[in-house]
């Protein structure tokens, strides 16, 4: 078995927690690949590296002297060394990224080193290879990272390493020039590095003991879930559910590679698994809840708009030739109405209202913002009977308007529109009706 392992920054974030993580690989012989993030927050008031990086490199490029805060940085890594009583010095390190900061070497290349520094530390500490993935994770010119280069060079390169360390967050662009992913890009790095190796599984370590079915800010302590396939989690996290950075499953989905989301604080806990899909029954009918805020309904009216044919397209042209993408499109036989992201649409508001009248000649046009969708996500929702009057009865009773629904062909997901101000009523509702009622009845 080979088992690839990613460790948050909170995992990191100081020696004592890299003890912790010490224990957990050497717990398993399979666990083989480590990818590690930066040093994160040691406590809710502390920074985490990544953003004195890219605060210090900001302060050098106007022309500061930035030697204080570059010291600062080094010796969050420094106490980590000792703390480890590793025999191991950074300064030739930080010697090179004051000079390349003199020199501008960019934000990428300042926010790649926290990453590039830990994974020195635990490579160091494990006895493990340490592999720069600027000579292994590729992106073309654009910054468009390159799926196929990459799996080729690091899968060639990792052929015959038994152990290595290799550093998320980053690669180069062909002529060598540090390149980041975006933020929480360690989990892609992860990733890429599963499907390099053929691994058996992904094992995605943080602090959390996985995946919840609701967000515990609104949901008081929200149940475990236990397995999600690939696409319901996609959906889960577009609508704002937030454990694994929502690339991270491209190039492990590719391969069929398991996830398996894991605590560091609590590693005999399960976690969760993510699948490409499975037999196992969900507990409840749905998996999990998200929801985001901040969007705005276009409702626009014209009779005999069914018949027209060519109408869609010139209202969605519209939309297309201002640069706003639009989220979802439920209409009627008189009606189209478009969902956008509000903070998109505000700005263009009256340049897309005059487009659409000139182009498409639509009786009347009606705006409505502050709204919020909710995604009811679930695979058990296909065999399911009800499971759309069960959501609308609870929040009828909850007196909430319903604004929009849309309900995909693959029906694993039910998406709802309601105003803002009912938002986390919404989602409490939508989990009791499906958790704790199946909890209750399960008691009986
Ligand atoms: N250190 C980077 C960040 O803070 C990447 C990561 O942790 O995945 O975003």
């Amino acid at each position: 078995m080979k088992k690839v392992v990613k460790f948050g920054g909170s995992s990191l974030a100081s020696a004592a927690q890299f003890k912790k993580v010490g224990e957990i690989i050497h717990a398993d012989a399979d666990r083989k690949f480590v990818v590690p993030s930066a040093p994160g927050k040691r406590n809710s008031k502390d920074t985490k590296v990544t953003d004195m990086l890219y605060a210090t490199y900001a302060y050098a490029e106007a022309g500061n002297d930035f030697s204080k805060a570059l010291a600062q940085i080094k010796n969050r890594y420094q106490e980590i060394i000792d703390g480890l009583c590793l025999n191991l010095s950074l300064d030739a390190e930080f010697e090179e990224i004051a000079k390349q900061f003199k020199n501008k070497a960019g934000s990428d290349y300042a926010a790649s080193r926290g990453e590039y520094l830990n994974g020195i530390i635990m490579a160091n500490y494990l006895g493990y290879e340490f592999i720069n993935p600027a000579e292994v994770i590729f992106f073309d010119e654009n910054g468009e990272f390159m799926a196929d280069k990459t799996d080729e060079i690091l899968s060639q390169r990792l052929k015959n390493v038994e152990r290595a360390v290799i550093p998320g967050f980053f690669g180069a662009k062909e002529d060598g020039t540090v390149k980041t992913f975006s933020r929480g890009g360690s989990d892609i790095t992860g990733s890429i590095v599963a499907r390099a190796v053929k691994a058996d599984i992904y094992e995605n370590w943080t602090d959390v003991s996985g995946c919840l079915i609701a967000d515990p800010r609104i949901v008081d302590n929200p149940k475990p879930i236990n397995t999600v396939t690939y696409r319901e989690l996609r959906e889960l996290s577009y609508m704002g559910a937030s454990v694994l950075h929502e690339d991270a499953i491209f190039p492990v989905r590719k391969a069929g590679i398991p996830i398996n989301i894991k605590n560091t604080n609590a590693p005999k806990d399960p976690g969760t698994w993510i699948v490409e899909s499975t037999c196992q029954k969900p507990p409840y009918t749905i998996t999990g809840i998200a929801g985001k805020k901040g969007f705005c309904a276009i409702n626009i009216e014209k009779d005999m708009m069914n018949g027209e044919i060519g109408f869609g397209r010139k209202v969605l042209q519209v939309f297309e030739e201002n640069g706003i993408s639009f989220e979802h499109m439920p209409s009627g036989i008189d009606t189209m109405t478009i969902i956008v992201h509000q903070s998109e649409f505000m700005e263009k508001e009256q340049r897309v209202l005059a487009g659409i009248h000139k182009l498409a000649e639509p009786d009347s046009i009606e705006m409505e913002s502050d709204l919020a969708l909710i995604a009811v996500v679930g695979r058990g929702m296909k065999a399911a009977k009800g499971t759309a009057s069960r959501i609308f009865a609870t929040l009828a009773h909850s007196n909430i308007n319903v604004k929009m629904i849309d309900q995909g062909s693959s029906e694993l997901n039910i998406i709802i529109g309601v105003k803002e101000a009912d938002f986390e009523t919404a989602i409490r509702q939508i989990y009791s009706i499906f958790v704790d009622t199946a909890l209750e009845k399960s008691k009986k």
